[in-house]
Parts: structure tokens; C-alpha cells; sequence
């Protein structure tokens, strides 16, 4: 049996900052994952370029069904701090929108920074491993891996949630977590495409690929202004992933496509100055022709000319247009979403350290908790918190 101080279960963003960490204050970490490399999800990220934080980081980014909860660790390691280490492994970023900071070059030289800082603290790192059983005694945690028995006083779970099987996710750190007696909270598909009921779904597909900008608002009223795309699928794009994660089966959503204008007042002002002009050339003028095309082939736009637009259409058409009413037949789930909702209950947990209060040295870090964050590089910023303030508690033994 080999003994470690800490073992860590997920290579990814969490596990393998923790562990670099926790190496650099001088512990002896096993970081473990299943896969043949470490941190996939980092190199798939931000279209691969990895969008590594948010200048604008604030607690309220992140859902959970404890708000207050995300709020020490991410006062504790910032997005300025993360800054700061990119910028000492000479890894040049920008913004690209609303704060969100990418690589200039590629994801790839955020997993090198991570392996070069692991290395850095002495870190064993084990790939292609199962964990195949977990027990707890008087000298901490042995877990049975393919291979190898070993044991170690902290054992941190940093195996993230349950979005893309493909790149490596597991239940594995819900099925530790009720192991040891700790509440998960159901978990669901976050930041994900809509997918649409037939006869919509067939009207909108000739759109796919067609994007806008829009304002987006859920029925519980919380609202996003970022980009929508039509898809052969239904709707995507970083508005609709934003709502995704706000959005519960058989609710409606509330689509302005216009949000730049007030779309009253420019019909009035083209009537005024052109009032031959056929409606659907003037709407062209602000939305994609495609998109024009598409609403007047489904009767949403009148074949008219502007001086032949009554009242009480030109309102209907606003309303169709700045409160278009979509009702998603449900998202595409796990497969393409980008994180998981819900997870190990937060107030099995303490906020300053990550440790579960019910069974001391078991950590929990990163997505497998239930703390979510928006779009935009608000989910690595609190891998990074998280298991910055997980890594300051490990003490060697
Ligand atoms: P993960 O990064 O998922 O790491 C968990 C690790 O545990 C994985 O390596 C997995 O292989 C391993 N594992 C799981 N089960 C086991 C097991 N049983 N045994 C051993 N190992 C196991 N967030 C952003 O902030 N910005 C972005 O640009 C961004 N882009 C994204 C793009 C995509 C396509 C996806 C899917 C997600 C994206 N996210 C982004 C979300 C972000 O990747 C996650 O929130 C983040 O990776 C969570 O970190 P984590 O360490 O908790 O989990």
C-alpha cells in the first residue's frame, strides 16, 4: 500500500489546481484521473482557447440552492489571481466580451501551466485509473485502484459533474458523496441548446446558422443579452445557453430579437420617409434577410408595404418580434452541456475549506458541488477557488 497525504480523484481544472497546490505547501498528492490525459474539458473549452475566467466575477454568477456559499472562496482567490498566474507562465489572453478572458493561442497552454505547477509541488499524477472502492479507518481514506492500493488522510473529489461522457464524466463523486452520508441534490443539464417540437423545429430549420443578437428572459424573470443562433436542432448560442441553465421543462421563454431598437418607432420613421417601401425590406435593414424570410413564409410577417401597416398590426408584428414566446421542447441534456446543475449539497460542506462536515479530510471541489456559474468563464473561476481554498486545509501529515 502506498501512502500519500492527499489523494485527488479529477485531473481536470479543480483537481489538478488543488493538487498543485496542495503540492506546493508540501503535501505528498496522488492526483488520479480515468482518462489518457489530463484536464480534456480545459482543452475543448472556449472553442480551444479556453475561456479561463471573468474580469467580472461576483457571486451572483453562480446558481446553487445556497447563494451565499461560493462567496468565501471566491473572495479568497480571485480572478486576479488566476491573472496573475497566467501572466507569470507568459500566456498572453484577451477580452473577447462581457469580461471574458481567453488564451490568444490555445487552451493547451492553460493544461501545460496546470502540469508545469503540479510538477512544480512534486504532484504523482496517475491516468487510465478506476477507482474501485473507497473505505474509511483511523488512518484515513485506501482506495482500491486498478493496480494499486493506497491511502492517504485527505481525499479530495474533484471528478466534476455530468455533462459530456465522452470527455471522461462520471456519477462517481455523488456516489462518494452518499457513501459517506452526504445529501446530493438532483442534478440536470446546464448551459445546453434548446431543442424545439416538430412543426417549429421544421419551420426554423431553414435558419440554421443564422444568428442575432437578442435579449432572452425566463419565466422566472431572470434575463441574458447575448447572441442567439438557429440550429438543425433548435436554439443555441450563448443566450440561450445562459437561460438553459434557468429554464425548467415545460416553461416558455421570451425572445426579443430586436433589442438595439425600438422597433414602434423605426417602423414609424421609415412609413414617414418611405412609405412604399415593402415591410419585409425595412425589417431586413436590422435582422438577417434569412430570418425575414422565414417569419414571412410562417405569416409572422405581413406582405405588406410600410404605408399599408395598420395599427394593429404593426403592434402585433413588435410584439412577435421583441416577445417572441418559445416553448423548448427540452435541452439537448448531457451530451453537449457544458456543466451540470446541482450535485453534493453545499451545506454538507464548509465554505472556507470544501471539507464535508460529516466525514472529516473528504473534500469535495469544483462541478461536482452545486454551484454553477453563468457562461463566460465563471465555472473555471470557481474551479480555481474552490480548490485554491480546498488545498489551503491540507495540511501535510
Ligand atoms: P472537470 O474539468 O470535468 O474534471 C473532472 C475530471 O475527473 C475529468 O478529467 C474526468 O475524466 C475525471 N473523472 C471523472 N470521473 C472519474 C472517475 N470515476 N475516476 C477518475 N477520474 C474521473 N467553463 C468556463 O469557465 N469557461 C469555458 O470556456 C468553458 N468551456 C467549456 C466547454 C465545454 C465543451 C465544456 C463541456 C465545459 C466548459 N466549461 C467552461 C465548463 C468547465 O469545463 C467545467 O465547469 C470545469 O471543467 C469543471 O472543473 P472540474 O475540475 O470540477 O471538473
Amino acid at each position: 500500500m502506498e501512502r500519500f497525504d492527499t489523494v485527488i480523484i479529477g485531473a481536470g481544472a479543480a483537481g489538478m489546481f488543488c493538487a498543485a497546490q496542495a503540492g506546493q505547501r508540501g503535501n505528498r498528492v496522488l492526483l488520479i484521473d480515468n482518462g489518457k490525459k489530463p484536464g480534456r474539458k480545459i482543452l475543448m473549452s472556449g472553442g480551444g482557447r479556453c475561456n479561463f475566467t471573468n474580469l467580472y466575477v461576483e457571486p451572483a454568477a453562480y446558481l446553487s440552492q445556497n447563494p451565499h456559499f461560493c462567496k468565501s472562496a471566491l473572495a479568497r482567490y480571485t480572478q486576479w489571481d488566476f491573472i496573475d498566474l497566467v501572466g507569470k507562465h507568459g500566456i498572453a489572453w484577451h477580452e473577447k466580451t462581457l469580461g471574458q478572458l481567453f488564451c490568444d493561442d490555445s487552451a493547451q497552454q492553460i493544461v501545460d501551466m496546470l502540469v508545469a505547477e503540479c510538477e512544480k509541488g512534486g504532484v504523482t499524477l496517475r491516468l487510465r485509473s478506476e477507482v474501485l472502492s473507497v473505505t474509511r479507518d483511523d488512518e484515513g481514506y485506501t482506495l482500491e485502484l486498478n493496480g494499486m492500493t493506497v491511502n492517504a488522510p485527505n481525499l479530495v473529489i474533484a471528478s466534476g459533474g455530468l455533462s459530456m461522457p465522452g470527455l471522461g464524466a462520471t456519477p462517481f463523486g455523488y456516489k462518494i458523496a452518499e457513501q459517506f452520508g452526504l445529501n446530493v441534490l438532483p442534478t440536470r443539464a446546464g448551459l445546453v441548446p434548446f431543442t424545439l417540437h416538430k412543426p417549429l423545429l421544421e419551420q426554423l430549420q431553414v435558419l440554421s446558422g443564422v444568428s442575432v443578437a437578442s435579449v432572452i428572459t425566463a419565466q422566472d424573470g431572470t434575463v441574458f443579452r447575448e447572441n442567439l443562433l438557429f440550429t438543425h436542432r433548435g436554439l443555441s448560442g450563448p443566450a440561450v445557453l445562459q437561460i438553459s441553465s434557468f429554464w425548467q421543462p415545460g416553461e416558455f421563454v421570451s425572445i426579443n430579437l430586436l433589442p438595439d431598437i425600438d422597433l414602434d418607432a423605426f417602423l414609424n420613421e421609415q412609413r414617414s420617409a418611405h412609405p412604399n417601401q415593402s415591410l419585409k425590406n425595412t425589417l431586413a435593414m436590422q435582422l438577417p434577410k434569412r430570418l425575414v424570410e422565414c417569419l414571412q413564409a410562417l405569416g409572422q410577417i405581413p406582405e405588406l408595404s410600410l404605408k399599408q401597416l395598420n395599427v394593429r398590426d404593426q403592434q402585433q408584428l413588435v410584439e412577435t418580434l421583441t416577445e417572441w414566446r418559445v416553448q423548448p421542447n427540452g435541452t439537448e441534456g448531457y451530451r453537449t452541456a457544458e456543466v451540470t446543475l446541482g450535485g453534493v449539497d453545499t451545506n454538507e460542506l464548509s465554505s472556507r475549506t470544501m471539507e464535508a462536515r460529516k466525514a472529516p479530510g473528504l473534500y469535495f471541489i469544483g462541478e461536482v458541488m452545486d454551484v454553477t456559474g453563468w457562461l463566460g468563464g465563471y465555472n473555471f473561476q470557481w474551479a480555481w477557488s474552490s480548490a485554491w481554498a480546498c488545498a489551503q486545509d491540507l495540511a501535510p501529515a
